[in-house]
């Protein structure tokens, strides 16, 4: 089994939802307390495991603005895992979700320097590295009707850009949906082999806007002259 996110970034309203659901979730949660720095003061900062960036794709006027949610991407070939001194990173065999093994973690960064993705956050008030879980506390918890042991975000998505499901089934949700849209990894040229897929922005519809009058002054007065006569 690899568990994994697929993101549709032609859904996506870059609304923040799912990483303050993801906040809360994890910050109440057994992986918790994800903790905030000076949450009033002039230069607040946190952990947050799911980051939303923003982007201009094309140039005005066919531009439109892309909404990228970031989490850790559950890689195949995770070097985040390898260069852990204490082997607290480890990637689980059973379903491919990366974890990290906090009684172990000494906070040492070198994860973090090895992850492309910006995933991994260091929590100073406990010293560890901490990042996303897929809600391993969720989607196992069997007290949870099974529409409900999904991650936190995929659940509170209010646009429903995001799916939850197993990559290695072919008939999965997600890996028809990637098939069917041409989903893929992001930055796939570092052989990471990321889990959690993104599905294109559609190109929005060109649409000419003829900003000059045909035929000049003369035209247009002959135009509005017509117009009124029209009426
Ligand atoms: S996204 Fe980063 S933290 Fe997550 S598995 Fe890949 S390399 Fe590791
Ligand atoms: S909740 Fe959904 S729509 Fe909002 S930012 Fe997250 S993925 Fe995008």
């Amino acid at each position: 089994m690899r568990l994994g996110l697929v993101i549709d970034l032609d859904v996506c309203v870059g609304c923040h939802a799912c990483a303050i659901a993801c906040k809360e979730w994890n910050a109440s949660g057994t992986i918790g307390p994800l903790s905030d720095y000076q949450p009033y003061g002039a230069e607040p900062s946190g952990v947050w495991f799911n980051r939303i960036r923003h982007f201009e794709m094309d140039e005005y006027p066919n531009n439109k603005t892309i909404n990228f949610p970031m989490s850790c991407m559950h890689c195949e070939d995770a070097d985040c895992v390898t260069v852990c001194p204490t082997g607290a990173s480890y990637k689980r065999a059973e379903d491919g979700i990366v974890l990290i093994d906090q009684n172990k973690c000494m906070g040492c960064n070198y994860c973090s320097w090895a992850c492309p993705y910006g995933a991994r956050e260091l929590d100073r008030s406990s010293g560890t590295m901490k990042k996303c879980t897929l809600c391993i506390d969720r989607i196992y918890d069997e007290k949870l009707p099974v529409e409900e042991r999904q991650p936190s975000c995929v659940l509170t998505c209010p646009a429903h850009a995001r799916m939850f499901g197993d990559f290695d089934d072919p008939d999965s949700a997600v890996s028809r949906v990637v098939r069917e849209r041409g989903g893929y990894p992001l930055m796939p040229e570092l052989n990471y082999n990321p889990t959690n897929t993104y599905l294109p922005p559609r190109r929005k519809p060109v649409i000419e806007i003829e900003t000059k009058p045909k035929g000049g002054l003369k035209e247009s007065i002959k135009q509005f002259a017509n117009r009124l006569v029209r009426r």
